[in-house]
């Protein structure tokens, strides 16, 4: 059979608002051409993120009644650290209410101002705990992810060669840790491989520096490590992440993703003095460590959303669906990353949109087009949200202009996705009226949630 079906039938429904062209223009106009401030009730297909945004299973709803809320040592605890350990393997392990939680955290109790954590690539809110902390986020991403178009696999790979210089240059002594994001949410949920983190772990054992894996897309991971790292092609997906994670010191999740619950995360390592003062911290901030912020039923939900994310046909079927749209979008000339992640799909607004420049601020323009033509939220990743100010006076771009499509987990069917397809063939076909924008308002840091936009002309004899 060719037809991979979604392994699962809709019992309970939600109505998606469908909207008029002239009621998104004005709800675009009201949230300043940003995305970001549109009320949901005025997006059809929200796209904007793959995190906490899944649908749960009956099995997650029904195991939520079983939600035990005692302070301490409650049964929901002992159900998700069982679940947590089968799978990681880990001595100890804290439920967090968010993944930035557990890095918090993290960097709080282990890192000193100057000191190093190299990443395959750091997620922002993981750099951005690195930094606060003193500490310096380092990107090690091997060439090929680097590369938009290389169709080469395991592009989340880290560079061997280059963590190999860091740790000569810098000294093992200055790196408490070092860290590999699977998948990597930063370079399109692009795949690390199994050899890749044994030989991550081989090197950094010489030198005696930790290893932590940033484990939010763990379940996918091991679905891309099935399909095409050899000799993986008849285990289990939890055979291989229990293989991952046995190379590993310790763990940060955000259960937001492959735990497939709206809300959650944990720690886990093996190492007692880091397990104290993890756990000192965490009474301070999250809470006792038996549920660290979380409700009982929220452990339920993620116990069981874990298991789900590892069963093969539900990865089969997500990575059908990644794939389904990524083909029709390349046959019809959208100029995608490739080959596609496991949780979203990247636009190149550049090439998507050859009369602009990046101060034009080309993924905006695109993103903006979507809203307007279907009401599809997707998100810019590109000089709005990389760019920095120059020294000159204006700004330096982001190295690329991109747009996501990220995949919530369950929630789309196919005739949604064929929508968002036939809209971006729309807009492809009209995309020289995209106009350019320019900030009229913006925040200090992350100024890409709350800043204002205005349309601009295009400029006469500009570019291609
Ligand atoms: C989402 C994410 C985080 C942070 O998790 P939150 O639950 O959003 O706090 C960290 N790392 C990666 C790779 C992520 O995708």
């Amino acid at each position: 059979m060719h037809t991979i079906i979604e392994p699962f039938r809709i019992k309970m429904t939600e109505p998606l608002p469908i909207t008029t062209r002239g009621h998104r223009e004005a709800a675009l106009a009201a949230a300043r051409n940003n995305v970001f401030l549109l009320d949901a009730e005025h997006v059809t297909i929200d796209l904007l993120t793959d995190s906490g945004t899944g649908a749960m299973s009956d099995r997650q709803w029904a195991a939520m009644m079983l939600g035990d809320e005692s302070y301490a040592g409650s049964a929901s605890w002992r159900r998700f650290e069982k679940t947590v350990r089968e799978i990681t393997g880990f001595k100890h392990i804290f439920p967090t209410h968010q993944g930035r939680a557990a890095e918090r955290i993290l960097a709080a109790t282990r890192l000193k101002p100057g000191d190093i954590v190299p990443n395959n690539s750091h997620f922002d809110t993981t750099r951005a705990n690195i930094e606060y902390v003193g500490a310096r986020a380092v990107d090690l991403l091997a060439p090929a992810g680097r590369d938009l178009y290389s169709n080469k696999r395991f592009k989340g790979n880290m560079d061997l060669s280059a963590l190999e210089r860091l740790i000569e240059t810098e000294g093992a002594k200055n790196i408490p840790f070092c860290m590999i994001t699977v998948t990597n949410n930063m370079g399109g949920g692009q795949p690390v491989s199994l050899e890749n983190i044994r030989s991550v772990k081989e090197l950094l054992g010489k030198h005696g520096i930790p290893l932590i894996i940033d484990a939010c897309r763990f379940a996918e991971n091991s679905f891309f490590i099935r399909e095409h790292e050899p000799g993986y092609s008849d285990r289990s997906l939890l055979e291989i992440a229990k293989e991952m994670f046995s190379l590993a010191d310790g763990a940060t999740m955000s259960a937001k993703k492959d735990g497939l619950a709206n809300i959650g995360g944990f720690f886990g390592c093996d190492n007692d003095s880091w397990a104290e003062d993890f756990r000192d911290l965490l009474i301070l901030t999250e809470g006792f460590p038996t549920y660290g912020g979380l409700a009982g039923r929220d452990l339920e939900a993620i116990a069981v959303g874990l298991m789900e994310a590892l069963d093969c046909e539900y990865q089969r079927y997500r990575h059908a669906t990644v794939e389904y749209v990524a083909a029709r979008l390349v046959s019809r000339d959208i100029p995608i990353v490739r080959p596609p992640g496991g949780h979203a799909i990247f636009i190149d607004a550049a090439a998507f949109c050859p009369h602009l420049t990046p101060s034009d601020y080309p993924g905006i323009g695109l993103v903006n087009a979507l809203y307007l033509e279907g009401g599809i939220r997707a998100v810019e990743l590109g000089s709005v949200m990389f760019g920095k100010p120059a020294a000159s006076g204006g700004e330096i771009a982001a190295p690329h202009e991109l747009v996501r499509l990220a995949f919530p987990r369950r929630v789309y069917t196919q005739s949604h996705f064929d929508y968002v397809i036939e809209v971006l063939d729309l807009v492809r076909r009209q995309r020289d009226r995209i106009k350019p924008y320019r900030i009229t308002k913006q925040a200090p840091f992350l100024r890409h949630f709350t800043a204002h936009f205005a349309q601009g002309e295009i400029e006469a004899k500009r570019g291609a």
